[in-house]
């Protein structure tokens, strides 16, 4: 016996029995979601139960287990179950839940050279440049998702097309303002990516999309001679691979084409859009995107892992390592040790990272790539079917096109103006959201609000876009009579 204490179990047989029942429950659940409501508010009863003193003894694991059994699994926020379509939100999987076990079991720190968890992570970014079409000597790094991937891509754009060191110097020594394009379609995560960067947000110039959402080429070509003229330095345009709004794809060849002639960066935002390239029928529209200078996406969304992970991935390697490289004498590698390989620290911000390669390896190796490019057509398909029902019904009105899997409609009463349709249709779906029906969720096309159902989930069957269009007509009709 020793009197030093160590947060292993006391009792190892009680943890694996209470660890077998967290798996049975777990996937019990994950089999019966459909059985329950996608949203319920959380009780103010429960919220007081969460808000407690740190506490000083412990509970132990049984207890601790029993309090998210009451207080946490009850209350999601809903973007496991089949009718949940807001924002962008990936399902996850039972084996990808299970391989994030595995992961935690094993603990690797993969910022450093880490033997097989590091290897599993080299070998996923092989295939995620397969599933692009993108070269295969490219760089890459998995990341927490989307805004890190297009921060992680535009400092590679910036430091690259920087006319200075601008890792040593700051942006205050660059000669001229460096600017940015991208349509104003283009997502939040963005514009952040540049403010953090120091390049300030009024020179990234956002252009008018055209009426399919998509930037205009010309625009663009004019913007950038104008600033060029002005004297600022035109560095870098943003691709939409799928827009956020509405999923419109820009036309990244000709972007491609504009940015080698005028020696600009082209960096592509393809968050969930550019996995459409696993599928035969839609790659086509991507054309270009395997020109890109660097490729952010998600694997969380149109790949259904669980959160998180995302990638970017950067065409010249020595780019993409000169933009982060940095080594301490604390991380010297030492010649012949463990630590003589290469670092994925050098590719990014983070230094210490989990390992959230393994879901992505275990799922592909799982599934197969054939089987994720058809549930991406399947999504697709059921776009289509949800667009077609709101087309053919009189009540309601497509509010854009849908190039890929984001439909946004609403409802449509010849009685009701343009700011009683917004309010009556925003009622709509705080309705569908608080009553657990469905949840999908609110944007502005058009200047008109629009419900906007985005399917990345692998659960949705035809059937539960009936139940929406129904739910959505009844609840309209029912308020236009009350009123
Ligand atoms: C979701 C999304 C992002 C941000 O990705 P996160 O994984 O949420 O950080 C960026 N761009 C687009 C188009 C998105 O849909």
């Amino acid at each position: 016996m020793t009197d030093e204490e160590t947060l292993d179990p006391g009792n190892w047989q009680e943890l694996r029995d209470l660890g077998h029942r967290m798996v049975d429950d777990m996937l019990v659940y994950l089999e019966t979601l459909r059985d329950r409501p996608v949203w319920q508010p959380m009780p103010e009863e429960v919220q007081a139960r969460l808000d407690q003193p740190l506490p000083r003894k412990g509970q132990g694991a049984e207890s601790a287990y029993q309090d998210f059994q009451d207080l946490v699994l009850p209350y999601p926020f809903g973007n496991i179950h089949p009718r949940h379509w807001g924002w962008v939100n990936g399902t996850g999987t039972p084996l990808g839940m299970l391989a994030e076990m595995l992961a935690a079991g094993m603990n690797p720190n993969t910022g450093g050279f880490n033997q097989a968890a590091s290897a599993v992570e080299s070998q996923v970014l092989g295939w995620c440049k397969q599933m692009l079409g993108y070269p295969a000597d490219a760089s890459g790094l998995l990341l927490s998702g989307g805004s890190m991937a297009n921060l992680v891509g535009l400092t590679v754009a910036r430091n690259v097309k920087a006319q200075v060191d601008v890792r040593r110097s700051g942006v205050g020594e660059l000669p001229n303002a460096m600017t940015l394009y991208c349509s104003d379609e283009t997502h939040s995560s963005v514009q952040k990516a540049v403010e953090l960067l120091g390049l300030g947000s009024q020179h990234l110039r956002q252009l008018p999309a055209d009426s399919d959402y998509r930037i205009e080429l010309a625009a663009l070509d004019e913007a950038i001679a104008r600033d060029r003229s002005a004297g600022y330095h035109p560095i870098c345009v943003i691709g939409n691979a799928g827009t956020v709004n509405t999923g419109a794809i820009d036309p990244l060849d000709g972007l491609a084409t504009l940015c080698e002639r005028e020696n600009m960066w082209l960096h592509i935002d393809g968050a969930f859009g550019a996995l459409a390239a696993l599928s035969a029928e839609l790659r086509p529209a991507l054309k270009g995107m395997e020109r890109a200078d660097s490729v952010a996406f998600d694997l969380h969304k149109w790949m259904y892992m669980p959160y998180e992970v995302g990638c970017i991935l950067v065409r010249k390697e020595a780019d993409h390592r000169k933009s982060f490289a940095l080594t301490p004498a604390y991380l010297t590698k030492t010649k012949g040790s463990i630590a003589d390989s290469p670092w994925m620290a050098d590719y990014g911000i983070q230094l210490s990272r989990g390992f959230r390669a393994l879901k992505v390896w275990m799922s592909i190796k799982e599934h197969g790539i054939e089987k994720y490019a058809r549930l991406i057509e399947q999504n697709v398909a059921q776009a289509h079917y949800l667009a077609e029902l709101v087309e053919a019904h009189q009540d309601l009105e497509l509010l854009a096109p849908t190039p890929l899997n984001i439909v946004c409609f609403r409802f449509a009463a010849e009685a009701l103006d343009g700011t009683g349709l917004d309010a009556l249709n925003s009622s709509i779906l705080v309705h569908l959201q608080q009553s657990g029906i469905a949840v999908p969720s609110s944007t502005v096309v058009n200047g008109r609000f629009a419900i906007r159902v985005s399917i990345t989930n692998h659960r949705t069957r035809r059937e539960d876009l009936d139940l929406l269009v129904d739910a959505v007509v009844s609840e309209g009709r029912r308020r236009l009579t009350a009123a």
